[in-house]
Order: structure tokens, then sequence, then C-alpha cells
């Protein structure tokens, strides 16, 4: 069976920072799972599997873009120290947690000071070109129930 709409993918992925240090390896646990056509997975990955099958192994760059965007310049923003929810004693470089007015976003700490705390709210691969290296496990047919959740159930999917 191919990767079309309405089907459940499991693949392992390496993924690396093009230019950058950055990197993940699936291979430490379950495969990941989705439900094709749902971005369900990163825009330029999806696109990517289109048509591939088990067994298949590729690898695909993704421009900032087709990943996790670009970065947002006002994304830098300015809270008081006790907006910040997790981890207790933030350093710079650490994901934080802040409560802002409507919601709790994750963030990244640039600056410390004593009362405020400056923390950039982009994703910390936001601006970043990607390299996959990815290896297709299985190809399977969706479950209605699946389709009408719109992502795929089992392990490295929704479980629930
Ligand atoms: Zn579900």
């Amino acid at each position: 069976m191919k990767v079309a709409n309405n089907t459940v993918v499991s693949f392992h992925y390496q993924l690396q920072e093009v230019d950058g240090d950055y990197t993940e390896d699936s291979r430490g646990g379950d495969p990941m799972l989705y439900l094709h056509g749902y971005r369900g997975v990163l825009p330029g990955l999806e696109e990517a599997m289109l048509g591939r099958s088990a067994g298949d192994e590729f690898s695909v760059t993704l421009e900032a873009m087709d990943a996790y965007g670009l970065r947002d310049e006002n994304g830098i923003k300015r809270v008081p120290v006790k907006h910040l929810l997790e981890p207790k004693n933030p350093r710079v470089g650490d994901i934080v947690l802040v409560n802002t007015r409507d919601r709790k976003v994750r963030a990244t700490v640039v600056k410390m000071g004593r009362f405020n705390v400056d923390v950039d709210t982009n994703h910390p691969l936001a601006g970043k070109s990607l390299q996959f290296d990815v290896e297709v496990i299985d190809v399977r047919e969706a479950t209605m129930e699946e389709i009408s959740h719109r992502h795929a159930h089992g392990p490295g999917g929704h479980q629930h």
C-alpha cells in the first residue's frame, strides 16, 4: 500500500538541523504514527511521504517555511518573573512555561532580570532548515474512527 490521503503511516526518522547542532532520533522509542492528509506531521514532510511504501528510505531537506515556520521577531516578550510557571529559577536558554494574559505558552529564556525576564515565544526550530532521514515502517488503511478524529490511533499516535 502506498501513502495517500486516509492512510496511516508509521516511520522512523533522524532529524538534523542544517548548519546547526540540533538532532533528534526516533529509534529510541515507537515509530511515529500519523494519518496522512491532516497535517499530523510537518507540511514538507507530509508532502515528501506521498506515494511511499513500507521499507522505503529517503532524505528530505525542509526549508523553515515547510518546517516550523519563519522566526517572528515580535516573538520576544518581556514578562514579570512571577509569570514563569515552571521550572523554578530558570537560566538563559531554558524552555519555560509562561502565563500570558489568555494562555500558557512555552518559550525560551533570552535574558533574566531581577523582576522581568525576556522570553522568545518562537518555536526553538523556527527559522531553521531541517534534514530528515526517514524509513517508512508501515502503511495501512485508516479506520473510520481515525478519519472522523483526524488523527491516527495506537502506539506512537493518539491513545485515548
Ligand atoms: Zn482519536
